[in-house]
């Protein structure tokens, strides 16, 4: 790893000796201000103390010593920080802090630090610490400012609420996801409204009622939700919101990176059901046996499907399993490889006057040979083709196609990895394919399509193939957690 790397801990601040600051001038009054405002005790050590830090401590009842930094002072600490404006001192701190294993923060100095300070947002007890590891933390600022904007300023009182009726929440519901389900109800109903808007009488009546009539049960559902092409921005924002209610989460190995970890609960059961070619890790009426497991068991399932789930994604079994049970189920879509691939290579799928429709295929292997499946695409010029799938049959294809008619420069391009950082892009024509890639192993996954709007992508491409080598896809289900 090219950067420090931090572990991000939110420290209870009641420590058993105040924190050291060594130091009296702008910085050191800047830090004490920040420890403040986390009701962390202070102590603060220098040769001078300006005034502004003096009128701050007594404020606070923290002691102050104007004296030289000297090792004795460490004796008790857990955490001191050094904002001397001499770089020596600072570390002869930091060297006397490591020896007795107190964590230390060197101002300026992140290789120094045992700790260092994020961008914070703070909302009474709500708090969120931002960090760029140091290595921008003008981004960082970015960040919270973006995120400030998103926190009501008034939420410090809707923690405060919850804090109050903490107990009243888990007397009466005393299973956890029923407790989860009535706290996210709180949180978007018109209770939350009215706290934030200080209507309190009100919002404790609605809350008083609404805790009354909730029950114990838990809500078994399915969920079959497209992911998208890879892209974790491609995600749709219902798919998001699921996958923060969901118990179990099944996925294969064309989910977008990171969206387990970001939206999917901590203690959520994901199962990993990928299938590839070559290797099929569950078998169907596996996964729909899971499925069934934990929808018996009263839970939340989400089966995520990459792309869109109506496209080439047997839905259907999963769905009968819910009809089975009698639960009830949702399909969510996705955007499909065909779209997202045809945008990231700068290409319409129809274009009035040219291509006036879309077809999204695939060969299956007993097709390849049959002549009325082929027939079909006698007509297929105004046409514009994705071919899902099938990356071995890439030749063939183009072979069928100028044999049917189709004339031999009739543009196309396959896309790999569409969307993600992994994209590459191959143009060619169906008379050039052969000769440019036919011995070429495409990374998966990847689609081709075919027609006269491929010509747009010369003047309209805007991804940069990447130059970034292997899968942006795992090859295979990373972990696996039995179901229990
Ligand atoms: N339900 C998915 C398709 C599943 S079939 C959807 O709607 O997109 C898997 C095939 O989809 C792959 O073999 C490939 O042809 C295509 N595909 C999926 N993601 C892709 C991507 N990011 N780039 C290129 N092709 C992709």
């Amino acid at each position: 790893m090219a950067f420090m790397s931090y572990l991000p801990i939110f420290l209870k601040s009641d420590f058993s000796s105040p924190v050291l600051i060594v130091g009296g001038g702008l910085i050191a009054t800047a830090k004490t201000e920040a420890l403040v405002s986390a009701d962390v005790h202070v102590e603060v050590v220098a040769n001078e103390i300006c005034q502004e830090l003096i009128q701050l401590c007594e404020q606070q009842g923290f002691s102050y010593h104007q004296v030289s930094y000297d090792s004795s002072l460490l004796s008790g600490r857990h955490i001191v920080i050094a904002a001397t404006d001499e770089d020596e001192i600072n570390q002869l701190i930091a060297a006397d802090c490591r020896a007795q294993g107190i964590l230390v923060n060197v101002v300026d100095n992140p290789l120094l630090c045992d700790f260092i300070f994020p961008a914070l947002i703070k909302r009474g007890p709500l708090q969120i610490a931002i960090s760029s590891s140091g290595i921008s933390p003008v981004l960082a600022r970015l960040i919270k400012q973006a995120i400030e904007l998103l926190i009501p300023a008034r939420y410090e009182s809707l923690i405060n609420f919850l804090q109050d009726k903490k107990s009243a929440i888990r007397q009466r519901l005393t299973r956890l996801q029923p407790r989860r389900l009535f706290y996210e109800y709180v949180l978007r109903s018109s209770i939350a409204e009215d706290v934030l808007e200080g209507n309190i009488n009100r919002a404790n009546q609605t809350f008083d009622n609404a805790l009354q009539g909730a029950s114990n049960m838990r809500n078994a559902s399915l969920y079959l939700v497209g992911t998208g092409p890879g892209n974790p921005d491609l995600l749709t924002l219902k798919a998001v919101r699921l996958l923060g209610q969901a118990d179990v989460i099944l996925y294969d190995r064309l989910i977008p990176q990171g969206v387990l970890e970001q939206y999917g609960r901590k203690d959520a059961k994901k199962i990993a059901v990928g299938k590839t070619r070559h290797h099929h890790h569950k078998k169907q009426h596996e996964i729909d046996g899971i499925i069934e497991h934990h929808l018996t068991r009263n839970r939340i399932v989400l089966r995520l499907k990459g792309g869109d789930p109506g496209i080439y994604a047997h839905g259907a079994e999963e769905i009968a399993v819910a009809k089975k049970l009698n639960v009830p189920y949702q399909i969510v879509p996705g955007v499909t490889a065909a779209n997202a691939c045809a945008a990231y290579a700068g290409i319409p799928l129809t274009e009035r006057g040219g291509a006036e429709s879309v077809r999204l295929m695939t060969i299956y292997k007993d097709q390849i040979n049959d002549d009325r499946f082929w027939e079909k695409f006698r007509h297929s010029q105004t046409e514009t083709l994705v071919l899902y799938m099938s990356s071995n049959n890439y030749s063939t294809l183009c072979r069928k196609l100028i044999e049917l008619g189709f004339s031999p420069k009739t543009p196309l391009l396959v896309v790999e990895q569409g969307t993600t950082t992994h994209q590459k892009d191959y143009p060619a024509t169906l008379d050039s394919f052969d000769v440019m890639c036919s011995d070429y192993q495409f990374a998966s996954p990847c689609l081709m399509i075919v027609g006269d709007v491929v010509k747009w992508h010369a003047m309209h491409a805007w991804k940069q193939s990447s130059l970034i080598e292997g899968n942006y896809f795992s090859n295979l289900p990373v972990k696996e957690i039995e179901h229990a």
